[in-house]
């Protein structure tokens, strides 16, 4: 099983897809939908899955509407669009019309991958992360990256104890390669990092 990156506009999102799922989409319908027909990929994915409703990484998710993909993200993240704050002229939340409304705890059974919800809020209030606990991979949007960073709470609806809450959970899982939301992916013992980025916001936040 390959995961696919792709580096989206405006801000350098991470997207992945994998076997017929998309996890995170970008801002930009035009590019991402450019780049699915260039993989010959429009017509296999089937779900897109966002980790948060941020407009960097959710923005464009009516185009994967267009092409059949059903649409799944946190209710939280739902609702806290219809009142999104306006951040260098944009709006921060992208106001999602999903299919799923997630709560956590569901799992995707797709591709022969099993998916499982994580709800881990902080850097929004339905940031969520994708577990696959045979192949030990988290995908992790803005809740945690590479190198022991982690998403930034100053954001509307962030909340630093959450999300170091969210961090302590995230330690439980078993985790050997990391797909974040920016940045680079972490190909081995991923687990490290993610103590450290608890660590780490345990003492700054
Ligand atoms: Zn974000």
């Amino acid at each position: 099983m390959k995961v696919q990156r792709v580096v989206t506009p405006p801000l350098a999102a991470n997207a992945y897809v994998v076997g017929n799922i998309m996890i995170d989409c970008g801002g930009d319908a035009e590019f991402i939908l450019r780049y699915l027909s260039e993989k010959k990929l429009t017509k296999k994915v089937r779900y897109l899955l966002l980790t948060h409703a941020h407009f960097d990484h959710a923005g464009a998710y009516f185009a994967l509407q267009s092409i059949g993909a059903r649409v799944s993200v946190h209710s939280a993240d739902v609702n806290i669009a219809k009142t999104s704050p306006v951040a260098h002229g944009m709006l921060l939340f992208t106001p999602v019309k999903p299919d799923v409304e997630l709560k956590g705890g569901e799992v995707f059974d797709s591709s022969n991958m099993q998916i499982e919800v994580i709800h881990t809020p902080g850097h929004s209030p339905g940031s969520v992360c994708y577990y696959d606990r045979d192949r030990k991979w988290l995908f992790s949007g803005d809740t945690v990256f590479a190198f022991g960073g982690f998403g930034r709470v100053d954001l509307p609806g962030g909340n630093a104890q959450e999300l170091i809450s969210s961090l302590k959970k995230l330690i439980e899982l078993d985790v050997e390669r990391l797909y974040p939301g920016h940045d680079e992916v972490v190909e081995g013992n991923a687990h490290r990092e993610i103590v450290k980025a608890y660590e780490i916001a345990r003492r700054l936040l």
